[in-house]
């Protein structure tokens, strides 16, 4: 089946119950057992399962081309269970510009915990191989970047990590299984932010994380997800799923959009550079196009006149508004380096776009008055 059939149908069926068509929200925390002790439906209590929260683990596998899925309650969940399923005294290489939360995790959190990680320009095989030590388990690929949207090549990193014995893992979220399938190009597991285009309307904090095969790891992955409970509710899950259910569509109007916006920046004389992998310009557009059917909904712009000129133009648009995340149908500006604080790598004259649903014409005016 097409991804589009999957995005509507996974995980979906006329409930056996009523016949409703859209899923029932189950609530209950506990499913009643058998007289001999058995659970006839296979759910017990839910945060070891629920049937919401699988029926969105089975579509997320199936959109991903991967044999099994967690659902967490938001993306760092997800990718902190991923850590935890590590051992003390395990290495990961990560991206040097990885999500600012995630390399947060890592060193704040986890590495006290026992993991090292070392941060190198995933974009850079040499240095990815180079970084590799005889306890690296675990490389992790974040593609498209965050803020200036550099490209890794997954496939390159993916074999890197096979020579040893590492893992691969790809941050997804802002591609979607929509845009790039991680899984076929070599990568063991996927990690997503549902919070962002899978779930699609800013209102929903969620996580997964997608095996390709469901091996001793994943089961250690599962172990933590149903003993730690770091799981979403029954509601967030089917806001989750109804989400996906629009994400093809999605994409595609985010990216035709998301391109035409690049353009419009890349021509405007106020704008010193702009970072969007869909421009022939850009250092990851070989790479993108090959890995990736479309460019996605996120850029970043730099614009001429520094901290200040950022803030003037973040303060001046009426359509996009100031604020963090992406993904939603509504398009938000952000200055990143102020929300990334002090350790940022972020240039200060830099705005980042999540560009939502809105005609692209009405946003290119937006920002060009607010451009001046
Ligand atoms: C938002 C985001 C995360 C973290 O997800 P939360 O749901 O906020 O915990 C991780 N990676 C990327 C690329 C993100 O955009």
């Amino acid at each position: 089946m097409r991804i589009e059939t999957l995005a509507v149908h996974g995980g979906h069926q006329v409930d056996p119950g009523t016949g409703a068509v859209t899923p029932p929200i189950h609530l209950s925390t506990t499913f009643a057992r058998e007289t001999d002790g058995t659970y006839p439906h296979g759910y017990s209590y839910s945060r070891t399962n629920n049937p919401n929260r699988e029926a969105l683990e089975r579509c997320l596998a199936a959109l991903e081309g991967g044999a099994v899925a967690a659902a967490f309650s938001s993306g760092s969940a997800a990718a902190m269970s991923l850590f935890q399923a590590l051992s003390p005294g395990d290495h990961v290489i990560a991206p040097n510009d990885v999500y600012h939360g995630t390399a947060r995790l890592l060193r704040e959190v986890i590495a006290p915990w026992g993991l090292q990680t070392s941060f190198v320009d995933m974009t850079d095989s040499v240095l990815v191989q180079r970084a590799v030590q005889a306890r690296t388990r675990l490389i992790w690929v974040e593609t498209p970047s965050n803020p200036v949207l550099k490209i890794t090549d997954i496939a390159r990193v993916s074999e890197i990590a096979h020579r040893g014995y590492a893992l691969c893992a790809c941050d997804n979220t802002w591609a979607t299984p929509i845009l790039q399938r991680p899984l076929d190009l070599g990568a063991d597991l996927i990690m997503h932010a549902t919070t962002k285009y899978l779930g699609g309307h800013s209102d929903v904090l969620g996580g997964a994380l997608v095996g390709k095969v469901e091996d001793d790891f994943f089961q250690r992955i599962r172990k933590i997800q149903t003993t730690g409970g770091a799981v979403p509710s029954p509601f967030e899950c089917w806001l989750a799923l109804r989400g996906i259910q629009t994400l093809p569509c999605r994409m595609r109007t985010h990216s035709e959009s998301a391109l035409q916006v690049a353009s419009f920046l890349e021509g405007h004389p106020g704008v010193e550079a702009v970072h969007y992998p869909g421009l022939k310009e850009h250092p990851g557009h070989e790479i993108a196009a090959r890995q990736m059917t479309l460019f996605g909904g996120m850029l970043s712009a730099q614009v001429k006149g520094g901290r200040e000129k950022a803030f003037d133009v973040a303060a001046r648009v009426k359509l996009f508004t100031r604020a963090t995340s992406l993904g939603g149908t509504e398009s938000l500006i952000e200055h990143r380096a102020s929300m990334e604080g002090p350790e940022t790598r972020t240039p200060e004259n830099l705005l980042r776009l999540s560009i939502g649903l809105e005609h692209p014409d009405d946003l290119i005016g937006d920002l060009a008055q607010a451009l001046g």
